[in-house]
């Protein structure tokens, strides 16, 4: 029997005060209805750590979803309920987001050939978690507001910073554990154990990554993309052969470490100018990983991860312009801020941010001033000036723009006095009136 440890004052300390008056509702509710309510997973991992995280996973015993509309009446959030999973997600008027689960009994055969009668719908709910340390409760019911569940040995493997599975038939169950076990490792700096990494090693031999579906292992493959270190995990997952079982043309050595440097860096230079600008970071790393793959591996890798078809060749074709982007500027030592413009307006940020990651500090000074200034420069005349000027709309006003912005990125046209002059020689150039 575990010992009963309450961490209602850690719970204090560490959540903002709505947050505890929430969760302390939700443990009413639930006494009311006779069930019991628990958070579970990331939540009280990391609050065990000391690490910030307003992720909040409930598992209920009894019906999530009845849980969910009486929250839902009481505090004037909205809900979505998802009547097949018997799962709520809550959202407060603030934008704070709740996901509420049912704790199931009958879930499928569990390998493990658990003795299920033994078990509290809670317990086997947590038994088919990833990781002992996912795998803590805190119940949020009245009386026993703040009680630590502990049934795998969560507390101890946190000390001793230990990922380890629940059984051992886990990685069969589900072999994307295997990415998550890294994934986890790495994010913590904790260790695999030993039996964990066994098992891991059993689970290659088998080929097992290879049967699952494609979309769960991109999915794992964008959380790992979306850490703080990929790059760490990456490497991690070379030394234990996952990643040539993920493909056997993905590698890792010193000029890829680079690389993911390189993009790290870029990143977060971008991130602090331009904040508010979106991009998708997985897409850069995913960009970086393929860099060295020839296009029939890339091919062949996204194939595995069921990219769609048309997603794919979008994929490929800004992959080979930013190829041949990089081939013609390894040539040169100097370029026109028009010419860095025209190349790079049309492609996407992520494949410009990779490209950025790929060049020499000289020449990421183009595209850093790219970003910074010559994207949002424009010419003095607008349209309505030419027709102010005479001249009748049309095709010709395109080309007279885009010749008047170049002029102005590289410094030819200095006042709106330059830039009349321009239109008039553009205008006899092309023998237009
Ligand atoms: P993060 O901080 O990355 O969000 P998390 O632990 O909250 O970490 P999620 O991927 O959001 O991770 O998953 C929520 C919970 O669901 C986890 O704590 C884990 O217990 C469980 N879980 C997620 N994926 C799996 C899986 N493949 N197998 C078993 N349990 C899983």
């Amino acid at each position: 029997q575990p010992r009963r440890k309450f961490v209602t004052s850690l719970l204090n300390e560490k959540l903002p005060k709505h947050i505890i008056s929430l969760l302390k509702k939700i443990g009413m509710i639930a006494e009311n209805l006779g069930y019991n309510v628990y958070a579970v997973g990331g939540f009280v991992r990391d609050l065990l750590l000391r690490q910030e995280n307003l992720d909040i996973d409930l598992v209920v015993e009894g019906d999530g979803i009845t849980l969910a509309k009486k929250l839902q009446k009481e505090i004037n959030a909205h809900i979505h309920t998802y009547q097949k999973f018997g799962t709520a997600v809550v959202i407060l008027p603030d934008g704070f987001r709740l996901d509420i689960a049912t704790a199931r009994t009958e879930y499928y055969e569990f390998p493990g050939a658990l003795p299920k009668v033994e078990m509290s719908s809670l317990k086997l709910d947590l038994y088919r978690r990833d990781f002992t340390i996912n795998a803590l409760a805190i119940k949020l019911n009245p009386k026993q507001f703040g009680l630590l569940l502990d049934f795998f040995g969560a507390q101890r493997d946190l000390k001793e910073r230990m990922i380890r599975v629940l059984y051992n038939l886990s990685f069969v169950e589900d072999p994307t554990r295997i990415l998550r076990a890294v994934r986890f490792e790495q994010r913590f700096g904790f260790r695999i154990s030993k039996q964990t990494l066994d098992l891991i090693r059993q689970a290659l031999k088998l080929n097992l990554l290879f049967q699952t579906t494609g979309s769960r292992i991109w999915h794992e493959l964008k959380c790992i993309f979306g850490e703080t270190n990929p790059a760490a995990i990456i490497e991690r997952l070379n030394e234990l052969s996952v990643l040539k079982s993920l493909h056997p043309a993905l590698k890792w050595d010193k000029s890829l470490k680079k690389l993911f440097k390189e993009i790290e860096a870029v990143l977060s230079w971008f991130e602090l100018l331009f904040l508010e600008e979106k991009y998708v970071k997985e897409e850069v790393y995913l960009l970086g990983l393929l860099d060295p793959l020839k296009e029939e591996e890339v091919n062949s890798f996204l194939t595995v991860l069921e990219f769609p078809k048309s997603k794919k060749e979008l994929f490929f074709k800004k992959r080979r312009e930013i190829f041949n982007i990089y081939g013609l500027w390894q040539k040169k030592r100097e370029i026109k801020p028009s010419l860095v413009y025209l190349t790079i307006k049309e492609i996407p940020l992520e494949f410009v941010l990779y490209l950025m990651a790929k060049l020499s500090p000289a020449k990421k000074k183009w595209l850093s001033l790219y970003f910074t200034q010559w994207r949002d420069i424009k010419p003095i005349l607008t349209g309505d000036d030419l027709k102010a000027m005479g001249l009748k709309p049309g095709p010709i006003f395109r080309t007279i723009l885009e010749e008047l912005l170049k002029a102005r990125l590289d410094g030819k046209v200095k006042t709106e006095e330059d830039e009349k002059k321009l239109v008039k020689k553009i205008l006899k150039g092309k023998n237009f009136h």
